[in-house]
């Protein structure tokens, strides 16, 4: 059982990917450290939305992202739910509870961060609801990784929501998985029917490995004009995993959802489970290899992409990531574009980088603006929109919470405010994110 304290060194607000990496770097280096999350169970949409495989982080054969997300990678290896990139959401949620325990983080589970009390531009305690009452705990440092920007926004810090021009937000996905898929029968089909599939699609399936198959056009017209499926439904895109006969499926589509409200995300919850429903019935009935193919289960709630970002010293923009930006005070590298799913009437974009290169994040997107003791990481980092599309992908996260813990423990530790602490003392210790120069 958690004992809690009525004070600690560093308060993590959040257990998603960039939550556990920020509490396990913070106790690593010697500070005492609360992490609370609103469900029984961390990873936020790692794990509740059940979102795999990480997405791409590595460049000319140089992995950008390593230290607590390699750890976390070798857990769920060495657990068997991680082939490739793909991995379980039950093997994530017990190999970050493995690296939270082993590194002495405190976790408070099923508690939900109501308030933020503030002296002046300091935050100085946060209540929460936990065993059944409101409880007040002081921090000297907190850091924000609700992927809501919740602190920020329960603090009156400033933040903003979706695009800059038109508030639109991207689109939601209910994430759900099969068993029994005839992989190689939907391999083949895909090959016979290359105009049906994605142009990205690569033929030469290997089916020792994780393989994605997009696409499936014709069947979904079909259906829509049927009025079988929805018209928000473009194409079926799944990645399977070797050997098991089992897909994880990324192709419901929610439009016209905020999901930092609740009325909104339960119509998603309706929306969503109905058009799984609504798959799952053409993927029987008129997909070859899915015959016997059966639903094993869909994801605790709905995937939501984006919400609130959190401004800060610096907002990382769309330029930064087309341009390959670097900075002095980089903390972070990521290879991920600009990847937006498009809202009702707004098209979808996906831009990559130029080839071998890789874009930088500075050490001030995470410190948010007018705040004297919040950090902020993960999908409500500070930047635009499309700087934010980029970001947002599970090893950038967890990157950039690493960064978070690295910096709130050096503040602990020489007692300083976040803002004097060198950022090439931050860099000496996150040595395993970055490039040389930065060294
Ligand atoms: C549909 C979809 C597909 C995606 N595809 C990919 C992909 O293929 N590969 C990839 O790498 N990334 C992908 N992403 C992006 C990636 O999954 C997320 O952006 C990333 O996991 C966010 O991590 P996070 O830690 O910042 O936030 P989250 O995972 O959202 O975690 C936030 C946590 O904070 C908790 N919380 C929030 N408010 C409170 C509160 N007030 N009190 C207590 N707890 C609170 C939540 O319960 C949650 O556990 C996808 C995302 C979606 C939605």
């Amino acid at each position: 059982m958690t004992e809690l304290k009525s004070k600690y060194d560093v308060i993590v607000a959040g257990a998603g990917i960039a939550g556990i990496s920020a509490a396990v770097k913070a106790a690593q280096l010697g500070a005492s450290v609360l992490l609370i999350e609103h469900y029984g169970f961390v990873g936020g949409m790692s794990t509740a939305g059940m979102v795999s495989p990480f997405m791409k982080h590595k460049v000319n054969d140089e992995i950008l992202v390593r230290g607590i997300f390699e750890e976390l990678e070798n857990e769920m290896i060495y657990r068997k739910g991680m082939i490739d990139n793909g991995f379980y959401a039950s093997s994530f949620r017990a190999s970050a509870f493995e690296l939270l325990k082993n590194a002495n983080s405190t976790i408070l589970l099923n508690a939900q961060i109501n308030e933020v009390i503030r002296i002046g531009n300091s935050i100085k305690s946060i209540k929460v609801i936990a065993n059944e009452e409101e409880i007040k705990i002081d921090a000297d440092v907190f850091i924000d990784t609700t992927g809501d920007a919740q602190l920020v926004y329960l603090g009156n810090f400033p933040w903003v929501k979706g695009d800059e021009k038109t508030g639109k937000l991207q689109a939601l996905t209910l994430f759900f998985r099969m068993a029994n898929i005839d992989v190689k029968a939907v391999a083949e089909y895909a090959k016979q029917h290359k105009e049906d599939f994605f142009d990205w699609m690569e033929y030469d399936f290997d089916f020792n490995r994780i393989i994605s198959i997009a696409g499936f056009f014709s069947f979904v017209k079909r259906a829509i004009a049927e009025k079988r499926l929805p018209e928000e439904i473009q194409y079926i895109f799944f990645t399977t995993l070797p050997d098991s006969g089992e897909g994880s499926f990324n192709t419901s589509n929610i439009l016209g959802i905020d999901g930092s409200t609740s009325e909104d995300l339960t119509k998603a919850e309706l929306i969503g489970r109905n058009q799984v429903y609504q798959i799952v019935k053409l993927l029987q009935e008129e997909i070859p290899g899915f015959e016997k193919a059966i639903l094993l289960e869909t994801a605790v709630q709905v995937g939501v992409r984006e919400t609130r970002r959190a401004i800060g010293d610096y907002i990382v923009t769309g330029d930064d990531i087309k341009y390959a930006h670097k900075f002095d005070d980089a903390i972070a590298r990521g290879c991920y574009g600009i990847d937006i799913h498009g809202q009702k009437d707004e098209q979808s974009r996906m831009e990559h980088l130029p080839e071998g290169d890789f874009y930088e994040i500075p050490l001030r997107a995470l410190i948010v603006k007018d705040a004297e003791n919040l950090l902020v990481a993960g999908r409500c980092i500070s930047s635009t929109r499309e700087g934010h599309s980029a970001l947002r992908i599970q090893p950038t996260s967890a990157a950039t919470g690493e960064a978070c813990g690295a910096l709130a423990a050096l503040a602990v530790k020489d007692k300083k405010q976040i803002r004097d602490v060198s950022f090439k003392e931050v860099q000496k210790i996150i040595t395993h994110n970055l490039t040389q120069k930065n060294l």
